[in-house]
């Protein structure tokens, strides 16, 4: 049995980051990983370059059944002090858009930056750790495939469902309720909506096709791209929208985000007025993909006619449709594809300061395990990082 005082299950953003932490104040780590090879999600992140946090990093882009939650480990550790970090192992970066910061070369630079501040301080990192059982006595027990190992404190950072193809687990959530700690339903999130059958067939066309637009869902409104797969609805903003995405409720989609009800009445009036007799799809491909244009104009059922015979009510319920096109998802693509997992540990039963259980002294969630989800952006690294950070101290 190898006496620790910390042992951190899941080398991810999370695990490593509370790891290292905690083995800067002196406490013997052990990090223990199933898999062979470590932070693969970090490898894979904002495309190979790992988007590590966003300058914008407040509560309120974070979704939770307890929206408070992440206020203080946010506020502790921040999207300046990771970006200190990376900067003093001299890993350049940029900033792509809204506030998102990228590695200029490879996420490799973040995982080995990781790895190092973890082996100088101390920690020891166990791969292809099979975790058999957990047990709490006076001190918790870990039986695993490389040994057993007993430690005063228990962190689990095994993350969420998404991608299990690279090694992502239920373990986290079945250690929550193995110590009685509740669940909050988890679902796919930061992921493409699925059409249903009949949207399907209206739309399949437009794959590939991308274009701007603001989505909305549950009165979270994101503008940025679109684009329209075989299967549904993807792109940053569709994306952003399925975070707030519940069964049964609406998307609704402005396919002319740059222009409000009133500019787009003005600009058919205007084009109405000039006395072009061009037809409503050849305007509105000016405006628009011109496939798109052509989709939107048919499904609005207007008669083929010149803009200027074109009834006043058809050009109104045409510009209320492309200002507020509203389908129901069937689902969204699911944890084969979706970035993280919305859902998970419930935080009223942690320390917000912490991440310690209240009921279990000694055993921590930290990461996207918790509750707690971010924007696409960046958000869910912080998330990590913070969490993962305020853990390290406690621990
Ligand atoms: C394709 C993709 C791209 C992404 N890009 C970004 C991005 O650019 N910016 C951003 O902010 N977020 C991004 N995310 C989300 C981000 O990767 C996660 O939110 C973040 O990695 C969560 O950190 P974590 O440490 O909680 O979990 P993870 O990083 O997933 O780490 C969990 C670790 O636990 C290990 N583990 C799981 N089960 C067990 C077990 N039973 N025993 C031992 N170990 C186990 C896993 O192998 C893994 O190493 C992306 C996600 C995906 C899928």
């Amino acid at each position: 049995m190898d006496p620790y005082d910390v042992v951190v299950i899941g080398a991810g953003a999370a695990g490593m980051m509370c790891a290292m932490e905690a083995g800067r104040r002196g406490r013997r780590v052990a990090l223990l990983e199933h898999a062979s090879v470590i932070g693969r999600k970090i490898r894979i992140s904002g495309g190979g370059r790992c988007n590590f946090t966003n300058r914008g990093v407040v509560p309120e882009r974070y979704v939770s059944a307890n929206p408070n939650f992440c206020r203080s480990a946010l506020s502790r550790y921040t999207p300046e002090d990771f970006v200190e970090l990376v900067r003093s192992h001299g890993i350049a970066f940029h900033e792509k858009t809204l506030g998102q910061l990228f590695c200029d070369r490879s996420a490799q630079q973040v995982i080995d930056m990781l790895v190092k501040e973890c082996r100088r301080a101390g920690v020891e990192i166990v791969l292809n750790c099979q975790v058999h059982t957990l047990k709490k006595t006076d001190e918790f027990l870990v039986k695993a495939s490389t040994g057993d190992y007993s430690a005063d404190a228990l962190v689990i950072a095994t993350g969420g469902l998404s991608l299990p193809k690279i090694g992502a687990t239920h373990f986290g959530y079945r250690a929550a309720e193995q110590f009685g700690v509740r669940v909050i339903p988890t679902a796919a999130a930061l992921d493409a909506f699925v059409f249903s059958a009949n949207d399907r067939r209206r739309f399949e066309e437009l794959a590939g096709i991308s274009l701007p637009a603001a989505v909305t869902c549950q009165g979270a409104r994101f503008e940025e791209g679109i684009i329209f797969t075989h299967a549904g609805l993807s792109g940053p903003a569709a994306l952003q929208a399925s975070l707030y995405w519940q069964p049964g409720r609406k998307v609704s989609v402005d396919l002319l985000p740059s222009l409000s009800m009133e500019e787009l009445r003005g600009w058919f009036a205007e084009k109405k007025t000039d006395g072009s007799g061009a037809k409503v799809e050849t305007l509105l491909a000016e405006r628009l993909p011109k496939r798109v244009a052509e989709r939107f104009y048919k499904l609005h059922d207007m008669t083929p006619r010149s803009l200027a015979q074109q009834p006043a009510a058809a050009l109104e319920s045409l510009c209320r449709g492309l200002k507020a096109w509203t389908f129901m998802p069937h689902g969204t693509a699911g944890y084969g594809t979706a970035e993280v997992t919305r859902g998970g540990v419930d935080t009223n039963a942690l320390s917000s300061k912490t991440m310690e259980c209240h009921t279990v002294p000694g055993l921590y969630f930290i990461g996207e395990v918790v509750d707690v989800t971010g924007w696409l952006g960046g958000y869910n690294f912080q998330w990590a990082w913070s969490s993962g950070w305020a853990a390290g101290q406690a621990v």
